[in-house]
């Protein structure tokens, strides 16, 4: 018994190995979860588990081709959207946005790779992410994108109520990644939101952004927007693979964006 090696991630490397095996070019994943409510039949872990999971999946994959490396995962994240049910915990924007600077920071100080791919698990961190990109860039000189697997996997629920958080999708890719977590007798009884316009206004109006909870009576009863009972492990696989094939031109963007590095005006 013990646990298998990853060789492409970090943490398992000596030091020595460090300078020898990454150079300039190489791209550093850094999986981001949260640890937050997912309704009764996700665990509060499910961000970090798809995360972690898609980011060794992609290694898995295209590891040797554009040279990937694993970073430790950051687990916790921004959740106050969630902070009404035990177990959610959150940082600070400000915390959150300090930790991701003094992350690039160190990652420029201790490792050769200028290159950084964020697999973001948690919806709830893109804005911050955005702009923390540019800063990393004009900053800390590190070239770095956001993959939110999700969106990057191009799957729409065609449900009358979007899937925001504990629905559909997030199901389907637990049910493919991570079946043992789920709590498949749950599913059933999942309610829709009381009141699918609300989703709609709340949530995805781009002409306004409202501090959305997941207790707002409009948007949820037990914590999910979306409907899980439309979830399935094939649903999830298709869109891991998806996610997978779409992430070969991020990865070839990256490299081509530092080629650029210097030449664009910072
Ligand atoms: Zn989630």
């Amino acid at each position: 018994m013990g646990r298998s090696p990853f060789p492409r991630s970090l943490g398992e490397l000596t030091f020595p190995e460090v300078s020898r095996k990454l150079k300039e070019s190489s791209i550093l994943c850094l999986p981001i979860g949260a640890i937050e409510q997912h309704g009764a039949h996700l665990p509060l872990n499910t961000d970090v588990v798809v995360a972690e999971e898609l980011t060794r999946a992609l290694i898995a994959r295209w590891g040797d081709q554009f040279d990937l490396w694993q970073l430790p995962t950051l687990s916790i994240s921004l959740s106050l959207e969630h902070d009404w049910a035990p177990g959610t915990l959150s940082l600070s924007v400000q915390t959150f946005a300090a930790l991701l600077k003094e992350m690039g920071r160190e990652i420029v100080r201790a490792l050769p790779a200028r290159n950084l791919a964020i697999v973001n698990g948690h919806g709830g961190n893109r804005g911050i992410l955005e702009n923390l990109l540019r800063e990393l860039r004009s900053d800390l000189a590190l070239n770095a994108c956001v993959i939110h697997p999700f969106d990057l996997a191009g799957a729409t629920s065609g449900a009358a109520v979007r899937d925001v958080h504990g629905g559909a999708r997030e199901t389907s890719v637990m049910l493919a990644l991570a079946p043992d977590l789920v709590r498949r007798d749950l599913i059933a009884g999942a309610e829709q939101p009381p009141v699918p316009d609300s989703v709609a206004a709340l949530i995805f109006d781009r002409g306004v952004t409202w501090p959305w909870r997941t207790d707002d009576p409009r948007l949820a009863r037990t914590g999910i927007i979306g409907d899980p009972r439309e979830a399935s492990a094939e649903r999830g696989r298709a869109m891991v693979d998806s996610m997978i094939e779409a992430a070969r031109d991020v990865f070839a963007r990256l490299l081509e964006n530092q080629s650029f590095m210097g030449k664009a005006a910072r």
